[in-house]
């Protein structure tokens, strides 16, 4: 049997991340480890506790 392979990091060319969200492959904020579109991440920032960008 094959062994599972370990997760690794995988080169992550333009447009292969998306929004855990929306799933939109626009505007991802890979920021603090999030994978959320701009839209996204104005919508889930408060609630992370992050104020609002001036
Ligand atoms: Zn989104």
């Amino acid at each position: 049997m094959a062994k599972l392979r370990p997760p690794k990091k995988r080169k992550f060319g333009k447009g292969s991340m998306r929004c855990v969200r929306c799933g939109t492959h626009e505007a991802i904020i890979r920021k603090y480890g999030l994978y959320l579109c701009r839209r996204c991440f104005r919508e889930v920032a408060p609630e992370l506790g992050f104020k609002k960008y001036s």
